[in-house]
């Protein structure tokens, strides 16, 4: 995975790691990656995954994965698990055990009394209002609080009363007695503890003070012995008391805090908070829905852990905060899928056609590759008959010059087969097309046609060698390039993000996948001749009907104006 060329590369990350070790030839790289277990994994974190372990992997160190659970109320064990799992997934191990924040509630407690001690710290009774209020903004300065100036007797008694349970929430906090006027809001006396009464997923009750996250962070990092602490630039301030509270506690380890620029990528939303309205309104069927970014609906929908792992390296590491266009994700996988994925005819709405001039008991077996140029991917049986179905939007009834597909008076080749003539058309009594009658030539299998433009191929099933399919096609979920900047985010949904086909796949690709359903290991990719690159929708096919997911189009057709509003 990781090259050499990268450790030597511009990227500032390596310039950083590549001093660190000219400095300190026995350094031993040691990197975490400390995702808050509220939500499921998306693409932004696999940026964050990809440079803690890849790093980790360069370097011969090692990378922790430690859940930083210090708030109850929004971390449920299911995250825990559903991490873990795409972690693995995406093909990286952490080293020895799992961590989590809440395992050094004990020590930050202690840590905690040593600032009091210090007189560094304070127990504030004012309301979380109130503590807004007087932290000023940016443009004006702060006012101490009423009770900034407690004596460290007073403020151990208080403080020991809130680890006891006797203030209510909300009532009281302990926070750093740092500057109200500092430049750095996040100076400004910042809450290390409040009062959560609510039962914890690791520590149950033991607990009904939690240490906030700029708290718990940086003394996590330091227990651990986490060398380079890698994090998003919002962050960036957050260095402040990052290292105030390593050096103003006894600590025996400091890490450094980096920062790099999170990933924000077009039509897409990668908070988890404004994931979960949409899972919540039931915009999305949940979290591993293939319209939004997170790890398990990418995986759904098609997209491989290398593709994903390739996506990342390809973005890079910068300190410049951009929107990566969404057709480099696509580029990824596609590049991926083309060299791998079994090419396979499927009909996505069908329309049938009659070749008049041949036998009902008439029945080819033909033998088509799977790839065009990688032999070693094999071939597969197709059958042809007089009775086949081809794609409705490949069929034009209304003459049309300038159509050139299937047309009255037309021909076409059918893909691997023949070239065919429609003549004529029969419909039902509300004028539907049931047939296409055609003409076959029977000896243009496998022939250019003589003196004749040669006609454009389409792709067919016959209807005795086809099982029955449905087809879900994703586009954007929003219709604007950027939903993240916009409060009301949810007024920019696309309402075609979703379109659903049935038709038809072949019957030998089918019967394949039957047999291989419920393999995690094998991969049911294919591309669909002329349609797209396709996956096997695990979880809604059945052995009587296979549903599949388009995972990217045949080519970068990415382009808004073509998905209806
Ligand atoms: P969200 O806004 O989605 O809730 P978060 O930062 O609160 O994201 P965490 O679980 O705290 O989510 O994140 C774990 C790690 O993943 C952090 O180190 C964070 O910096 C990183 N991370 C999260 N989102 C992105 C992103 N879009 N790009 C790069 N790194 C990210
Ligand atoms: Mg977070």
């Amino acid at each position: 995975m990781s090259t050499e060329i990268e450790k030597k590369n511009n990227n500032f990350i390596y310039k950083i790691i590549n001093e660190d070790f000219k400095k300190n030839k026995n350094l031993l790289l040691h990197t975490r990656f400390p995702p808050e277990p509220n939500g499921y994994l998306h693409i932004g974190h696999a940026k964050s995954i990809h440079l803690n372990f890849e790093l980790a992997n360069l370097y011969n160190g090692y990378c922790n994965l430690r859940f930083d659970d210090t708030n109850p109320t929004k971390e449920n064990i299911k995250y825990i698990n559903s991490i873990q799992k795409d972690i693995k997934w995406l093909g990286y191990k952490w080293h020895k055990k799992i961590c989590y924040s809440s395992e050094y509630f004990p020590k930050l407690y202690e840590y905690a009394k040593e600032l009091i001690k210090k007189g560094l710290a304070y127990v504030d009774e004012l309301t979380k209002q109130e503590i807004r209020e007087y932290r000023g903004t940016l443009k004006t300065i702060g006012k101490n609080s009423p009770y900034r100036n407690r004596s460290i007797e007073d403020n151990l008694k208080l403080f020991k009363k809130m680890k006891k349970g006797q203030f209510n929430e909300g009532e009281a906090c302990l926070r750093a007695k740092i500057n109200m006027n500092s430049s750095f809001i996040v100076m400004r006396d910042p809450v290390l503890y409040r009062i959560i009464f609510s039962t914890h997923h690791q520590t149950e009750n033991k607990w009904c003070i939690y240490p906030t996250y700029d708290f718990a962070h940086c003394l996590s990092d330091s227990i651990e012995g986490i060398t380079h602490s890698f994090c998003t630039l919002e962050f960036q301030d957050n260095k402040n008391l990052y290292n105030w509270i390593l050096k103003n506690t006894s600590v025996k380890h400091y890490p450094k805090q980096y920062e790099f620029s999170r990933l924000n990528l077009e039509y897409s939303i990668l908070s988890k908070r404004k994931i979960t309205v949409l899972i919540e309104k039931k915009i999305v069927d949940g979290w591993d829905d293939p319209r939004i970014l997170t790890i398990s609906g990418l995986k759904r929908k098609g997209y491989t852990a290398s593709s994903i792992r390739e996506f990342c390296r390809r973005i890079g590491i910068t300190k410049q905060n951009n929107l990566v266009e969404f057709s480099m994700l696509e580029y990824c996988i596609r590049k991926e899928l083309n060299q791998k994925a079994i090419r396979t005819m499927a009909i996505l709405e069908p329309i049938k056609i009659f070749l008049y001039n041949i036998d009902d008991s008439y029945k080819e077996k033909l033998i088509v590759p799977n790839h065009p140029n990688n032999p070693n991917l094999g071939t597969h049986e197709v059958i042809f008959t007089n009775t086949i179905y081809i794609e409705r939007e490949d069929f034009k009834e209304k003459y049309d010059k300038k159509y050139k597909r299937l047309k009255i008076g037309a021909e076409i080749r059918l893909r691997y087969a023949y070239i065919i003539k429609a003549e004529k058309i029969e419909k039902d009594k509300n004028g539907n097309i049931i047939n296409i009658i055609c003409f076959c030539d029977i000896n243009s299998l496998g022939k250019k046609p003589i003196n004749k433009k040669n006609p454009a191929v389409i792709h067919w099933i016959a209807v005795k060698n086809s099982f029955p399919a449905q087809f879900k096609l994703y586009n954007q979920l929003f219709k604007i390039k950027n939903p993240e900047k916009e409060k009301n985010f949810l007024s920019f949904l696309n309402s075609d993000s979703l379109i659903r086909k049935s038709g038809f796949i072949e019957k030998k690709i089918a019967q394949n996948i039957i047999k291989k359903m419920n393999n995690n290991s094998v991969c049911l990719s294919f591309q669909f001749e002329r349609i797209g690159y396709f996956c096997l929708d695990e979880f809604d096919s059945k052995k009587n009907k296979l549903v599949f997911n388009r995972t990217v189009h045949l080519r970068d057709s990415w382009n808004f104006k073509k998905i209806k509003n």
